[in-house]
């Protein structure tokens, strides 16, 4: 047989040529979407419900020209979104989409090397636990912290209720009640829901003036608590709200923490790898006494979606919460020096996740990423600035980090109508599509807010928000 025929027979198999040309027409997509983003719309939803519906198809019998998924892919479908990886892309928490990553994942997939568990490939299993320390490191953790890359901050928080669930209150849990502030992210307590706590487990305690979680109505909510025989053991704080990036007073918690033995998870998924910049380590105060952390490298890292992490102080803690044998598998490491990750975290089977964070931080240096985390912190006490002195702009939130929340004050109008008026505002600001924002609402009031965390946004496109911020107020106003 002919090494022609033989390709076709084995058609998952593919020749040297066949995989540079997948790689090299892929690769021809890319660069032009990755050098277009800046003036591609900062979003693009328009009639895209029907591009959806256009693209409903039965699955394909036989296979087709790559070309013509190429075009589903970049001629109609991606241009149909939030443009999340581009400059102007100011809502919730932007994303990134460091390239180096992307890299990576191809290398990873394609050598589809086991890391779920340390005796199938332990050198490359030590990368990822590399990746694991440096991580540990940046948030100041001893080396008896372990943790695990997840695919997101929400199975990160998930996995550190199950690991203080275990720690603090046994099989028994049902009478365990946990505190977070009105401001904790969603998916803390759907962390609290799939750890399989009822909806009275969780007490929402009011935040003060700058949406930080109020200590004194925490501290009188575990002493009621306490008195009415419930058993409170878990406290969750946030570095960084998605909000108004709002951080909580964490080293007063951690003594309230200490104090009332609860145990405190530090939700720092938007606001941890800050913890590189000397502002965020002042902002950040008392994160290392948290009990377990919360990161998103796929937001503070600017990694393409798809990486959480979940640190542990107390390395032990998570693998007692995780360790579980089987007669198919190999023997696990018993010792401290290497990890089976399997024993650590949920999942068994998984992608090669160090490899994205490792590549990266060996190509650029963790300078490279500070750098970038800085000049965030810089771009939005600048727009901050700007925004006060645009006339009717009121400053609800100034930023801890690289979040400022602001709104039309509109004199003598009712929330109602306030309200009316900022989401018109939003939308002409949005509509320019230079930049997009998103909004939210704090006890009633319809706020939007910029949070500047895109690789890619640099000054330029920051004039350009403000000039359009700028120009609606005035439409609005006068
Ligand atoms: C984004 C975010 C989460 C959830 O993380 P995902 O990666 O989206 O699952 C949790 N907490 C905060 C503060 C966040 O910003």
């Amino acid at each position: 047989m002919s090494a022609k025929r033989q390709m076709a027979a084995y058609p998952l198999e593919l020749s040297t040529e066949e995989m540079r040309h997948l790689v090299d027409a892929a690769m021809d997509e890319i660069v032009q979407h990755i050098t277009t983003l800046p003036e591609q719309p900062s979003f693009d939803v328009d009639g895209a419900a029907d591009v959806a519906r256009s693209l409903k198809e039965s699955l394909p019998e036989v296979g087709t020209e790559l070309e013509a998924s190429l075009k589903i892919l970049f001629a109609r479908a991606a241009p149909k979104s939030f443009n999340t990886a581009g400059p102007g892309y100011l809502a919730y928490i932007p994303g990134g989409g460091v390239f180096h990553a992307a890299v990576a994942d191809l290398i990873a997939d394609s050598i589809n090397r086991y890391v779920g568990v340390w005796l199938a490939a332990p050198a490359l299993s030590q990368l990822e636990t590399n990746v694991v320390a440096w991580f540990a490191e940046i948030v100041g953790y001893p080396a008896s912290a372990r943790g695990i890359l997840s695919s997101g901050g929400s199975l990160a928080n998930f996995s550190a209720f199950v690991v203080a669930r275990r720690e603090r209150l046994g099989e028994d849990f049902l009478h365990g009640t946990i505190y977070v502030s009105d401001q904790i992210h969603h998916s803390v307590a759907k962390a609290a829901m799939l750890a399989g706590f009822p909806d009275r487990a969780v007490r929402v305690i009011p935040s003060d003036d700058h949406f930080r979680i109020r200590l004194d109505a925490l501290r009188s909510a575990v002493e009621n608590d306490r008195r009415e025989g419930r058993e409170p053991f878990l406290l969750v704080g946030s570095a960084g709200t998605t909000n108004t990036g709002a951080v909580d007073d964490l080293e007063a918690m951690a003594d309230i923490a200490r104090d009332e033995r609860l145990w405190l998870h530090a939700d720092a998924a938007y606001g941890g790898f800050f913890m590189m910049t000397d502002r965020g380590r002042v902002a950040m105060r008392g994160l290392e006494r948290a009990d377990s952390i919360t990161l998103d490298p796929h937001k503070g890292l600017f990694l393409p979606y798809g990486t959480g992490s979940l640190l542990v102080r107390d390395g032990a803690a998570l693998k007692r919460a995780h360790e579980l044998d089987a007669e198919y598998l190999p023997a696990m490491r018993d010792d401290d020096e290497f990890v089976d990750f399997c024993q650590y975290s949920p999942e068994l089977s998984r992608p090669f996740r160090g490899l994205r964070v490792w590549l990266p931080f060996r190509l650029l240096g963790a300078q490279a990423f500070r750098e970038q985390l800085n000049e965030k912190l810089d771009l939005c006490e600048w727009a901050t600035e700007r925004l006060r002195e645009i006339p009717g702009i009121e400053i609800v939130a100034p930023p801890q980090l690289s979040v400022v929340a602001f709104r039309l004050a509109g004199v003598d109008l009712s929330q109602e109508d306030r309200n009316v008026l900022n989401r018109q505002f939003l939308e002409k600001i949005n509509a320019r599509r230079r930049v997009y924002l998103t909004a939210t609402t704090v006890a009633g009031d319809f706020i939007l807010r910029i949070c500047v965390l895109s690789f890619r946004t640099h000054m330029d496109r920051m004039e350009q928000g403000i000039e359009d911020i700028s120009s609606a107020a005035t439409e609005l106003q006068f």
